[in-house]
């Protein structure tokens, strides 16, 4: 997306970023002609809407490969594995593998676009989401919106799911097994889509992708990688925290320009 300076320099005014920290311009950039995929990365033939000509071409391997943890390998267990979309959308809407069922309103399946370049993972639902059915609504979600809209994407271009399907009770974190249930919904997610990137907000998403307990101060700031195909996964801060510690938005915007680095590829 074309993006003028007045506007970004608007959004990273939204986000308490001072313009001088960087000042290149980030446009979501287009793909590049690919070599051919390897074969890992085919899609399966229960993919979401195919991307647009340019888009569909098959794609390049990440730029810049670093040294990484040890990448963790989630097996999609079940029948799950084999869904489409929208079988994976209706199993999700009616799942009660977990305790959540019983006092969600609804479970949040994620929003956005299914075939995106980036894909946002937060937590779980809360009291909004779980109300309007959507992932990262509210301040948090105005917050993040202007956090796209400053390496040049629009919401709408982006994937943006959780951890949890259905808000855990006065947003408490997930419960160990509240997770593992949950997890093949999120893996098969990212099966279909095949994002570029993927941007873990928030320990709780960092932790549960990673299957690690270090703390996000540790996590942050280090390329990691994340499933069979070795995914670019970049964390960051989860936008909620933002809000409550604002000086920590300078080193968002560093996770964000890692992210744009990333899909410029
Ligand atoms: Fe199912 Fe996940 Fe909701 Fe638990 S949180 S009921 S596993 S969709």
């Amino acid at each position: 997306m074309a993006l003028s300076e007045p506007a970004r320099l608007s959004y990273l005014h939204a986000m308490g970023i001072q313009p001088w920290l960087d000042r290149a311009r980030f446009s979501a950039p287009p793909r590049q002609a690919a070599e051919p995929a390897p074969p890992a990365l085919a899609r399966p033939p229960t993919q979401p809407p195919p991307r647009s000509p340019a888009a569909a071409a098959p794609r390049p391997a990440p730029a810049a490969p670093q040294p990484v943890a040890e990448a963790p390998r989630i097996p999609v267990r079940g029948d799950i594995a084999r869904l489409d979309w929208p079988g994976l959308r209706a199993r999700v809407a009616d799942c009660r593998a977990c305790g959540l069922h019983a006092t969600r309103r609804q479970s949040v399946f994620g929003a956005g676009d299914p075939a995106a370049d980036l894909m946002i993972i937060g937590e779980a639902p809360g009291a909004e989401e779980d109300s309007q059915g959507e992932p990262f609504v509210g301040r948090a979600g105005v917050l993040l919106n202007a956090m796209l809209l400053a390496i040049g994407l629009k919401r709408e271009q982006v994937f943006i799911a959780n951890i949890l399907k259905c808000r855990p009770p006065g947003n408490r974190d997930p419960a160990a097994d509240e997770a593992l249930h949950c997890e093949p919904f999120l893996q098969r997610q990212i099966e279909l889509i095949n994002p570029r990137v993927i941007l873990a907000a928030g320990r709780v998403a960092a932790q549960n992708l990673l299957h690690t307990q270090e703390t996000l101060g540790r996590l942050r700031g280090k390329p990691q990688r994340l499933g069979a195909r070795q995914t670019p996964l970049v964390i960051t801060y989860h936008p909620a925290y933002l809000l409550r510690s604002p000086e920590q938005k300078a080193r968002a915007w560093e996770d964000l320009q890692q992210v744009a680095r990333l899909l410029r590829g």
